[in-house]
């Protein structure tokens, strides 16, 4: 799967019985989480390879109960810290190349 380095990626998040689903439009991969519709942005952000903590949350009226919406700038995620060991897929890896592309490189990809 390839995403546009740049492209802002919408998540909707619905509730169902307790759990929160995230979702993104056009793009297949899901994430549910029990603790909150953030975290469940969280974990599908996660799992497209997206840097972290570039969630924020859309406030925007006509949404069901249980609804959210959260929005992320695409950007994916790269090796940022000052070791090899990549703090978020464990790869070891260099800032130029993502995290996906270290996961294709190993044979781990989604
Ligand atoms: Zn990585």
């Amino acid at each position: 799967m390839q995403t546009d380095n740049t492209s802002p990626i919408t998540i909707n998040i619905r509730q169902n019985t307790g759990t929160y689903i995230a979702k993104a439009p056009g793009l297949k991969p899901t994430a549910s989480c029990s603790t909150g519709p953030l975290q469940a942005a969280e974990a599908l952000a996660k799992k497209l390879g997206l840097a972290p903590g570039l969630i924020q949350e859309q406030s925007i009226g006509g949404l069901g109960y249980g609804c959210s919406r959260f929005s992320h700038s695409g950007e994916l995620a790269t090796n940022t810290s000052d070791k090899a060991h990549c703090p978020n897929c464990g790869i070891c890896h260099t800032r130029t190349e993502t995290c996906n592309e270290a996961k294709a490189r190993v044979g781990g990809a989604v």
